[in-house]
């Protein structure tokens, strides 16, 4: 109800009794009302709905329609229902007070009526109407805003654990029955946040403190859900009061931001600011785990001639292409050398970024050895290498790589990618499409790498490997008790490399499958030359690789070997370090029983270097312990070593398994061994290993000179 100033307020006055309605009429006409006059009820809702009065004033007892039918006739209208109605009663007469209430009147005056302060009574009413109408506005007004902001209220008492909801938390909420419990919107929160709430929730109740969560709502589609913030603070001992907010624009809008602020608008990858974040990272962990990592500066060769003459759209369009390469590349890495991997490292923490213009770095996580960033050079320069079509338009570019090793070159951000820059620079006078370390040494390091790699490759196609034999002796008779073969590289340009040297190489680069399945072949057949030719048939033992047993089925490749060398098996041992052995216990359990299986023996190598236990070794189906050389060699002087071999010797007896001493070079170790009952013996004390030719001569004489011995 709006007052204007230069409007009288009309007042509707209605009695049957004329010449009360002329003495109310006369009073308030003279204090400046408006009067409409009615002389009854009837006339009285005629009048209201012609005129829509401020207020109304009428008597109750009146013919046609009495005052409280006429009452609630007005108040059930739209225009009366905030109408202030002031009825007038009898005196004393409470039975028509009460139903005048009840027919929607404001207030009630007695007759006779003080028409002097009639006029005062009626203004009175007026202004509390107008407060009561500026409230209800108000409260519209609060309403829409709160619609608009999507904001919601609610008051709890925690006790009763009753809750007043405002209309709007009903469709913040997205329910309809939201109840009378502060549980209630719990249905409506997303299931993966159900539980969080509900904690807080529960908090609550004894916990007076004021509290702030957000939550998401549950949708059909994860992409609608919408994000809600809930406050809440008390009012009293008794009280909460609080406020839900759907969120999700703001909180879009701020991942927005953030996107803006993180990721390159053209590629979508991380930009330098993120990946600055992505090093500190990669720093705090590799300088814990004390690993490292590389930054890999790529500069695309030519990329302003793309630009210039096919324009910016398919510059732009080769610089996505390039990060999907780019994304591509990354992702294959663990296929060739994830044996190497700590448990720890997780392949797909490389990050890509664009740094702007042409330019852009890869971070390779866990780079233990460095050619671990060589590969992913090389695959990256490989694979942009191929032609991109760029709508239409055939084009190919050549990638300059720089790379910076952390902590090695470098233990800030900043250093470390200004040394992959100059590296790349570096790079670049070397020839285009190439990759450089910032470390000479390094760089060298990896070239030679790639070269022995390079070479292993080369010289399994060429028959560049050959094997030679050392023999192990039985201590309590000694006799022969089998040869073990060992691989013998002999470099075209380096000449003898030991196999600690290329074996690692070897396992690293996955060759060691064909290397290990062509030795196993050769010592095989070398065996059955000798049983032919009557040499005593002796058992030949096998070194097996760890990644021999994971890539390939060992037991499938040994039954074909043997079947196609025509071996019996029982003349077959086949060694393997514990330390495979202990990567997966029921696996490697399994692997060795499927070789048992075949009618060969099994032995562990390099015993006590690995972290067998106890326990399991019981378990593990083997015939063998050979105890490593390393506890051999200080034998008669470290009484630590003897101690441990003592129990190694014992254990092994105990487990009813065969033990075999590596590495024994002298009489004193060997009297140790034999004194603690030692089965076997393998060292340059009995002979170096020795080329096959050599074997038979060897066997002659050893014979002899036990004979003589004996
Ligand atoms: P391993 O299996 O423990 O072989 C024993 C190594 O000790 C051999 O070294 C042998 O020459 C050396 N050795 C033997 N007696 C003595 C001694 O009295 N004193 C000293 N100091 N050394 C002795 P090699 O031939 O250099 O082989 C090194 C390792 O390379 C082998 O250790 C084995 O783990 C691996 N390896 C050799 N051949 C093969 C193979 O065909 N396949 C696989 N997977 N690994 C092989
Ligand atoms: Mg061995
Ligand atoms: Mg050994």
């Amino acid at each position: 109800m709006t007052y204007s100033t230069d409007q009288k307020p009309k007042v509707l006055v209605v009695d049957d009794d004329m010449a009360g309605l002329l003495m109310a009429s006369e009073a308030l006409s003279a204090a400046g009302f408006e009067v409409i006059e009615a002389e009854d009820g009837q006339v009285a809702v005629e009048q209201f709905e012609k005129h829509k009065p401020d207020i109304v004033v009428m008597d109750v007892i009146m013919p046609r329609m009495n005052g409280f039918e006429s009452c609630a006739a007005i108040k059930s209208r739209e225009a009366g229902e905030h109408v202030p109605i002031l009825m007038i009663t009898g005196l004393d007469d409470v039975e028509s007070i009460q139903k005048a209430y009840e027919a929607g009147a404001t207030d009630f005056v007695t007759k006779p009526i003080n028409f002097y302060l009639l006029p005062y009574r009626v203004r009175y009413m007026m202004r509390s109407a107008k407060t009561a109408d500026d409230l209800r506005a108000s409260q519209i007004r609060l309403g829409k805003a709160q619609r608009i902001a999507k904001l919601g209220q609610w008051e709890w008492e925690r006790k009763t654990d009753h809750v007043e909801w405002s209309s709007e938390c009903g469709n913040i909420l997205q329910t309809k029955s939201l109840g009378n419990k502060l549980s209630g919107f719990l249905n409506a929160v997303h299931a993966d946040d159900r539980s969080h709430v509900a904690g807080i929730l529960e908090r609550a109740q004894s916990d007076d403190s004021r509290f702030t969560f957000e939550f998401r709502i549950a949708k059909n589609n994860e992409e609608d859900a919408r994000i809600i913030h809930v406050e809440a603070e008390p009012e009293s001992d008794t009280h909460m009061v609080g406020t839900i907010q759907d969120i999700t624009e703001r909180t879009n809008a701020e991942e927005q931001i953030h996107n803006l602020a993180y990721y390159d608008l053209v590629t979508g990858l991380p930009n330098r600011a993120h990946l600055y974040d992505m090093i500190s990272l990669a720093q705090a962990r590799c300088a814990k785990q004390s690993s490292k990592f590389a930054l890999l500066f790529l500069d695309l060769d030519h990329f302003k001639q793309v630009n210039d003459t096919l324009g910016h759209n398919a510059g732009d369009l080769l610089l996505r292409q390039v990060s999907s390469r780019l994304t591509q590349a990354i992702r294959q890495r663990p296929s060739e050398n994830t044996v190497n991997l700590p448990a720890t490292a997780n392949p797909n923490t490389e990050v890509i970024a664009r740094l702007g213009g042409d330019e852009f770095v890869v971070l390779v996580d866990y780079v233990d050895r460095v050619e671990d960033a060589a590969y992913v050079a090389r695959r990256i320069c490989q694979t942009l290498s191929e032609t991109f079509n760029l709508d239409g338009n055939e084009v190919r570019i050549t990638t300059t790589i720089g790379i910076s090793l952390f902590p090695d070159d470098g233990d800030t951000a900043d250093t470390l990618l200004k040394h992959a820059d100059v590296a790349m620079y570096h790079a670049k006078e070397q020839g285009r499409n190439g990759y450089q370390f910032y470390s000479q040494s390094i760089h060298q390091l990896a070239l030679e790498r790639f070269a022995m790699e390079r070479d292993l490759r080369k010289s399994l196609e060429t028959d560049g490997f050959h094997l030679e034999y050392q023999p192990k002796i039985m201590l309590k008779t000694g006799e022969v008790a089998g040869l073990e073969a060992l691989v013998r590289w002999n470099h075209p340009e380096r000449g003898r490399v030991s196999p600690a040297d290329f074996i690692p190489l070897a396992e690293e680069t996955g060759l060691i499958v064909p290397l290990g399945e062509w030795v196993l072949r050769t010592a095989c057949r070398q065996m059955v030359e000798w049983i032919d030719a009557g040499i005593a048939p002796f058992i030949m033992a096998v070194n097996c690789s760890a990644i021999q047993l994971v890539r390939t089925d060992m037991a499938a490749v040994i039954k074909e070997t043997l079947q196609d060398t025509g071996l019996n098996p029982a003349y077959l041992e086949i060694e393997l370090t514990e330390s495979l052995l202990m990567q997966d216990v029921e696996g490697g359990i399994k692997i060795l029983q499927a070789l048992k299986d075949l009618g060969l023996h099994v032995s562990i190598d390099d015993f006590g270097t690995g972290f067998s236990s106890l326990s399991y070794l019981k378990r593990l189906p083997v015939d063998k312990l050979k105890i490593d050389q390393s506890f051999i060699k200080d034998l008669t002087t470290d009484p630590g070593d003897a101690a441990i071999v003592t129990s190694m010797i014992t254990l092994a007896h105990n487990l009813d398994l065969t033990v075999v001493a590596e590495g024994v070079e002298n009489p004193e170790q060997l009297g140790f061994l034999r004194a603690e009952h030692c089965d076997e013996i393998q060292g340059y004390l009995v002979s170096r290993p020795m080329p096959g030719e050599d074997f038979a001569d060897w066997v002659d004489a050893h014979n002899a000179g036990e004979r003589k011995a004996a």
